[in-house]
């Protein structure tokens, strides 16, 4: 299938990493802008559309932080943090920037090419949900409440059966379990945390009872889940 290439804009004022990113990232065949300053990069996002932004945290001229935020006001263009400590990435999630993924440095380019990879994937899925489900293997039919897996009945309960629809109708977007809770109950209700996990258990269960590789409802750590086929 001919595609155009996918261009990916790197944010990050060290000059070898941007190089290393720049080389990697093209050698996979992707098209890539590099920048080494925030204001600078936010006016070339204004200017020109990219497929996703590789964004390191600590930039001169504005950091990464307000350069998300900045973003997202025009923009929905998915954005991979560069982070260099682990422990900061609980403190980015919990700013809820909108970004997509981090990583942390050191990293190795191959990682971040496949993280990359997975981030472009999702986007085409999110356009195109049907199409992960049907690569999935799974059928939904809303007029029976009957969800199918390679053609099987899940036999879920209605609870199950509406988290799994809220999951596959957006591929790869991470739901919080309060996001969870509204899709899967009419009425207003207290649901613990711990009662959506479980619900979301036995669909797993479900789901490799029928066949072991079907793998598609990931947890995303301290955020929720996301359906993604692989
Ligand atoms: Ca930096």
């Amino acid at each position: 299938m001919e595609q155009r290439a996918m261009s990916v804009l790197v944010v990050e004022d060290e000059l070898d990493i941007q190089g290393l990113l720049r080389d990697y990232l093209c050698h996979e065949g992707y098209q890539v802008s590099v920048c080494g300053d925030g204001q600078q990069a936010l006016s070339m996002l204004r200017e020109s559309a990219f497929d996703l932004v590789l964004l390191d945290v600590m930039l001169p001229g504005m950091d990464g932080l307000a350069l998300c935020q900045a973003l997202r006001e025009f923009s929905q263009v998915p954005v991979i943090f560069l982070t260099a400590r682990h422990e900061e990435i609980d403190r980015l999630l919990g700013l809820r920037l909108g970004a997509d993924d981090y990583i942390c440095k050191p990293f190795s380019p191959r990682e971040v090419v496949a993280r990359v990879e997975a981030i472009l994937r999702r986007q085409r899925w999110q356009q195109a949900p049907g199409q992960a489900v049907a690569k999935a293997g799974l059928s939904i039919d809303e007029t029976r409440f009957d969800a199918r897996l390679d053609g099987i009945a899940l036999d879920l309960t209605p609870v199950e059966y509406r988290l799994l629809k809220a999951l596959v109708a957006q591929p790869g977007r991470v739901f919080r379990r309060d996001q969870l809770v509204s899709a899967a109950y009419d009425d207003y209700r207290v649901v613990s945390d711990r009662t959506i996990d479980s619900h979301i258990k036995n669909v797993r269960i479900k789901l490799a009872n029928v066949r072991e590789t079907a793998v598609f409802i990931h947890a995303v750590y301290g955020v929720g889940y996301r359906f993604e086929p692989e």
